[in-house]
């Protein structure tokens, strides 16, 4: 293991991490989070600016729309005033009454503001004021002061005009602002101002007309971010608000950008302010933030959705197909242990292809190898290598099993054992080689005439053993004898050698395979001092 790997497992093991599954979990989770995120994230980029680009200039647009339309509508007013002001009927009344002309002047200026009043609706008030500021004339039953800057006479006679407050006019319940243009003698005496007072319902009206939509609003804004009127419907209590003078300073420093912060109404507003030519006023135009900024939001959440949508998919194959590796790899491993604990019965289910595949059939064929392989070797323990019947230790181990259960079953069964005769002579006769080759045949003779249950055993040299289960002593006599029979008409060595046997039963003859060996030896030696070549029972 090299040493990235080290620590790089480590540090999963550390995070409980260690298994196939989860790495595969976490692998499946960087993969869809890093570049989903990563897209999502450079398209908000790009949507938030083109759409921030797209606002601006639609705020741009309708604030210098706006300011055009106030700038016109000033001067329009301003134009309007000074018609009215140049007029002889003016000059000379105010002339008179100053000079204490007395009540028929007066009458007369009164009648004439009264006519302009009546033809124009924007004015709700018109007053004739002398140069200290004191109202002369008006066409009010009861004049009200008229607001008037503290420096306007100067400011009149060098602008020929004074744009005054804007305010709420408590006697004629409206929000007014003032303006008023200078009175001239013919002879160009200054003589006072007509002052009007104008109602700001009429900017509303116009300022409805350029308001962006539904939620788009336009508010004309003194320089220090006093609100005047707005387009929004409910104007009139307007005035007791202020814009945060932070905010209206940034706004009309940085005249056509956009600005995001807390609005009039109190909700985020995105805004730009444009100047109104020749006054102190400006046109702020802004959008609520969130309609904005809704398709941003949107895009947002839609990935958002997309992305968690992505994560459980992912989530769910990562771990479906981390169930398919490590079910097997499961499997394999249970099956090792299997065989590791001597279990060679181990046969696993090959599903799917694959390295896994191929690895699961690569360890049954093993397994199956192992178990052929310990078969043999359990056929070769039991198994006498000349004769192929089974050995000795074979043979006592079935004796040992045979007296246990019969003797539980009550139940006999015969122990035959049997010698060739004088088979030292044979090998003299024919040589060692052909003494195998006869001892083979015998073996094939012993199990010809024998049943499947019963068990025929080469005991050691030119011995046998037979272990006939559920036989009695003359059944199993019958058998030595035809096995007699076989032998002595048998091509090879029919003729040359004969069998002495002894034979034993269950329970009479011996109750251990101890008793029954030596009763079916002693038999056997019994018959070979008879003269060998026959079968004897054992005697208790
Ligand atoms: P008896 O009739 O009294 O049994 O005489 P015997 O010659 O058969 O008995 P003995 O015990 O004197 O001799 C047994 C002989 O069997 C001796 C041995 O050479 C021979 N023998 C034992 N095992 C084998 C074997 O595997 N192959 C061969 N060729 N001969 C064997
Ligand atoms: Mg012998
Ligand atoms: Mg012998």
């Amino acid at each position: 293991m090299s040493s990235w790997e080290r620590v790089v497992s480590r540090g999963l093991r550390l995070l409980r991490l260690d298994s196939i599954r989860s790495k595969m979990l976490v692998f499946g989770i960087l993969a869809t989070l890093i570049p989903s995120f990563t897209t999502a994230w450079i398209s908000y980029l790009q949507n938030k600016r083109s759409l921030t680009e797209k606002i601006t200039g639609e705020l741009q647009s309708v604030s210098a729309q706006t300011a055009r339309e106030m700038d016109l509508w000033v001067k329009e007013r301003l134009y309007e005033l000074r018609v009215f002001a140049s007029s002889y009927e003016v000059s000379e009344n105010l002339d008179r009454i100053t000079r204490g002309g007395g009540a028929a002047a007066l009458a007369r200026l009164t009648d004439y503001l009264r006519s302009v009043h009546e033809r124009f609706a924007d004015y709700p008030e018109l007053l004739v004021v002398n140069p200290r500021g004191e109202a002369v004339a008006t066409t009010a039953r009861q004049a009200t002061p008229a607001h008037l800057p503290a420096n306007w006479a100067a400011a009149i006679r060098a602008d020929n005009a004074v744009l005054g407050d804007a305010y709420r006019d408590d006697a004629l319940g409206k929000d007014v602002v003032i303006f008023a243009v200078p009175i001239y003698q013919t002879g160009g005496r200054f003589l006072g101002a007509l002052t009007a007072k104008l109602d700001l319902a009429a900017v509303h009206h116009l300022l409805r007309r350029f308001a962006a939509g539904a939620t788009g609003r336009v508010y004309l804004i003194t320089a220090a971010g006093q609100p005047l009127v707005g387009s929004e419907a409910e104007h009139e209590a307007l005035m007791q608000r202020h814009l945060d003078s932070a905010v209206a300073g940034w706004l009309l420093e940085h005249e056509g950008l956009p600005l995001e912060f807390t609005g009039l109404q109190g909700v985020r507003v995105v805004a730009s302010a444009k100047r109104v030519p020749h006054v102190e006023w400006a046109v702020l135009a802004q959008v609520p933030a969130a309609e904005a900024f809704r398709q941003v939001t949107r895009l947002r959440n839609v990935t958002v959705l997309i992305v968690a949508a992505l994560l459980v998919g992912v989530g769910l194959l990562a771990y479906v197909l981390g169930l398919l590796i490590t079910r097997p790899l499961d499997r394999l491993t249970r099956g090792a242990a299997g065989v590791a604990g001597g279990d060679l019965a181990v046969d696993l289910p090959v599903v799917g292809g694959g390295e896994l595949g191929y690895v699961t059939e690569v360890f049954n064929d093993m397994v199956a190898r192992l178990r052929d392989s310990r078969r043999e070797l359990e056929r070769l323990s039991i198994t006498d290598d000349l004769t192929t019947l089974f050995n000795r230790r074979y043979v006592m181990e079935a004796l040992a099993n045979e007296v246990r259960r019969s003797r539980r079953l009550e139940h006999p069964f015969t122990l035959l054992m049997l010698d060739v005769d004088h088979f030292k002579e044979y090998n003299d006769a024919y040589g060692h080689l052909a003494g195998d080759a006869a001892l083979a045949r015998v073996a094939a003779i012993l199990k010809e005439s024998t049943r499947d249950v019963d068990c025929a055993a080469r005991y050691g040299g030119e011995e046998f053993v037979i272990l006939l289960p559920e036989t009695e002593a003359a059944g199993a006599t019958e058998t030595a004898q035809r096995i007699q029979a076989r032998l002595a008409r048998d091509e090879q060595v029919g003729g040359k050698l004969t069998l002495s046997v002894g034979v034993a039963q269950f329970p009479e003859d011996g109750e251990s395979p101890e008793e029954l060996l030596a009763g079916a030896d002693a038999a056997l030696y019994q018959a070979k001092r008879e003269g060998r070549n026959r079968v004897l029972r054992a005697v208790r």
